[in-house]
């Protein structure tokens, strides 16, 4: 911080405003998407392929009844 008396007797302070922009990658974290999707990936198929096909079926219509899109 630096302070700096004006000719008008008011003192001015002056602060260097710095700021460290961090990514994920520079914070070694990189892989956390990829690890995520895999798991989402993994748990969507894993789901899908011990449910029943009815079931399936019963929950896409109710899915695409629930967001508005044309069904029947
Ligand atoms: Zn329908």
């Amino acid at each position: 911080m630096e302070r700096k008396l004006m000719p008008s007797g008011v003192t001015v302070r002056r602060e260097n405003m710095t700021t460290k922009t961090l990514n994920a990658s520079a914070a070694g974290l990189g892989f956390l998407p990829a690890v995520f999707a895999i798991v989402l990936g993994l748990g969507v198929i894993t789901l899908t392929g011990h449910v029943q096909a009815a079931a399936l079926h019963d929950a896409a219509h109710d899915v695409r009844h629930a967001t508005g899109f044309p069904c029947h």
